[in-house]
């Protein structure tokens, strides 16, 4: 049983993002990521400052806006003068949204040529008819994990759980666009064991705490768990009960250290992608 590094595949992103960066700076253009957090919310806070971090590495500079509790009006403002802006080649927007503001009415304003982490519906419609466009970074590192594992995608039986804008959907998506046979299941699926007991790779996407145990998984099965919940106790867990999957399963990635360090490592390659447009 394979416990998947994701923070290793994650320095080897980051490594080749910042090889891509020294020839960009070379030639005048410094990548540059514009970070909307529209409310105050201590998590957020926490992941700005690790995405800044990282991004500090690859000489990518972070832009942070705090707009303290903006209306929608405020917010879709501050995101309209930012696809306007030359010198911002991606844009994010936080969550959590003010009250009243849904992720769709938040990323139509976000350029489609900016929109490094896939929120606006048109990235996400061109991403459904095989256009290009940026998906958003944990369904690319879906992908981009199984890819590095070398597991061979094309015609393999895959079973997502939860079909988001931001997670299942895209990742389904892309699954898709790699010639997987892509099962999408989620609240209302009946018997859900039964699909994801078929699944030669299993992607979680739901949001609740080891949900999927030993009963949903198919020996030998790759497992990429997106799921990151916070616990009583201060710590984080996926989707997947990883102890009670790991006599069954071939691989698994664990949370922390499985998809969320490959989100951040693809979020700046998506920056880099842009500046070089
Ligand atoms: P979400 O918007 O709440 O979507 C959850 C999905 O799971 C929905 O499609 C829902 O179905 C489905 N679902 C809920 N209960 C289910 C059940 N009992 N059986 C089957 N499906 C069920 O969540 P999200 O934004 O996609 O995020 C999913 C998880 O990924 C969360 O834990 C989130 O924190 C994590 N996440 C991690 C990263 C990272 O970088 N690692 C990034 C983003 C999100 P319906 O559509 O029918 O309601």
């Amino acid at each position: 049983m394979t416990l998947i590094d994701g923070r290793a595949i994650s320095k080897a992103i980051l490594e080749a993002v910042t090889a891509d960066v020294a020839p960009l700076r070379a030639a005048g253009t410094t990548p540059t990521l514009a970070i909307v957090v529209p409310t105050d919310d201590e998590a957020t806070a926490w992941y700005v400052r690790s995405i800044a971090r990282t991004a500090a590495k690859a000489e990518i500079v972070v832009r942070q806006i705090d707009l303290h509790e903006a209306t929608a009006d405020e917010l879709t403002a501050e995101l309209d003068a930012l696809s306007a802006d030359e010198g911002v080649h991606g844009i994010i927007c936080q969550t959590p949204l003010p009250k009243g503001v849904t992720l769709d009415q938040v990323g139509q304003h976000i350029a489609v040529a900016k929109d490094v982490d896939g929120a606006n519906p048109q990235s996400l419609g061109r991403l459904a008819a095989g256009l290009p466009a940026f998906a958003p970074a944990t369904a690319q590192a879906v992908v981009e994990i199984l890819q590095r594992e070398q597991v061979p995608l094309s015609g393999t039986d895959v079973v997502v759980v939860g079909r988001s804008n931001v997670v299942g959907k895209p990742a389904a998506l892309l699954l898709l666009a790699e010639n997987a046979t892509v099962t999408i299941c989620h609240s209302r699926t009946r018997d859900l064991a039964t699909h994801t007991r078929q699944a030669d790779v299993l992607v979680a996407a739901v949001g609740r705490a080891r949900m999927l145990g030993a009963e949903h998984v198919k020996p030998g099965a790759i497992v990429i768990d997106v799921g990151t919940n916070p616990t009583e106790d201060g710590q984080l867990v996926g989707d997947v009960d990883t102890e009670a999957v790991e006599p069954v399963v071939s691989a698994v990635t664990p949370v922390p250290g499985g998809v969320g360090p490959v989100t951040t490592a693809l979020l700046l390659r998506n920056v880099v992608a842009a500046a070089r447009a």
